[in-house]
């Protein structure tokens, strides 16, 4: 079928309507499509390819995350490639890349990311400073993805499979390690919007209380850190006061717990003595 990027506009408009964001969307689409700006576009000029529009927009309908239909989301400034391996970069997450950046400037690290997912923090990271980055999951599709972020983003994190801390060699340590592990409640898991449920269960599910992986990163992480070091971890906002009573079981003296853009405990923070 041939169709103007006018007529187009209006199919997709007419097809997409109710989302709360399609004026948006509908140009997001199509510049990711074309590769091209909005602007220098003709309405006049005809569509190279429908299909691709057609295809999104019926991925759209099943509440497949925008994300994953144009392919990639913006995470601290940098391009990041998703798709249903991975969780979409959110918001809250630049906020602890923006911390563990803060904290390491000016010095030499070595660092680890678990849960890495898509890459974004590690990878915001080597953007920013200077050490060695190391990456796990125990996704290996995830670690696909992450890979392809790393040669998009022309950085040099290694992204290895691990079980958390399991598959790493006995007592290697690290000055900065951070973590944004699965960490919703069996309860949270059953009132996931639509569009979350296209995303990766493993990256979300943290048991019956959420606290799957979070207790077993706290349990080892005294052991993985290096002195001096910072252990930055994403947490669920209820998750705080247990989070806390977790850091004194394990030993995390001192631990705190710091709170996201919308005044909801977000981050465990824990700097070694
Ligand atoms: N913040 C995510 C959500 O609410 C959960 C991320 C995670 O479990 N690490 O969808």
């Amino acid at each position: 079928m041939n169709l103007t990027y006018r007529e187009l506009i209006l199919w997709l408009k007419e097809t997409l309507n109710g989302r709360e964001n399609l004026d948006h969307e509908v140009r997001w689409l199509i510049e990711a499509f074309s590769g091209r700006e909005f602007l220098s576009i003709g309405a006049d000029e005809a569509v190279p390819r429908v299909s691709v529009y057609r295809r999104a927009a019926e991925r759209l309908k099943r509440h497949e995350p925008f994300q994953y239909v144009v392919g990639s989301q913006e995470f601290y400034g940098h391009l990041f490639l998703v798709n249903e391996s991975v969780l979409v970069p959110r918001p809250e997450t630049e906020l602890l890349a923006e911390k563990a950046i803060r904290w390491g400037r000016g010095r030499r690290l070595k660092a680890l990311d678990l849960c890495t997912g898509s890459g974004c923090i590690a990878i915001s990271l080597a953007k920013e400073l200077d050490g060695d980055f190391l990456a796990t999951d125990i996704s290996e599709a995830a670690l696909a993805t992450a890979k392809k972020n790393n040669e998009l983003n022309g950085t040099d994190v290694t992204f290895r499979y691990s079980d958390l801390f399991f598959h790493l060699p006995k007592g290697e340590r690290f000055d900065l390690i951070t973590a944004n592990p699965p960490y919703l409640t069996q309860k949270e898991m059953r009132e996931i919007p639509l569009e979350v449920t296209h995303e990766p269960f493993i990256a979300l599910d943290g048991g019956p209380t959420g606290l799957f992986a979070i207790e077993r990163i706290m349990k080892e992480v005294a052991d993985r850190l290096g002195e001096k070091g910072l252990f930055l971890m994403e947490i669920g906002e209820n998750q705080g006061e247990t989070a806390l009573s977790l850091a004194a079981k394990y030993g995390l003296a001192g631990a705190v717990t710091e709170r996201d853009l919308n005044g909801k405990d977000r981050f465990l923070r824990w700097e070694k003595a």
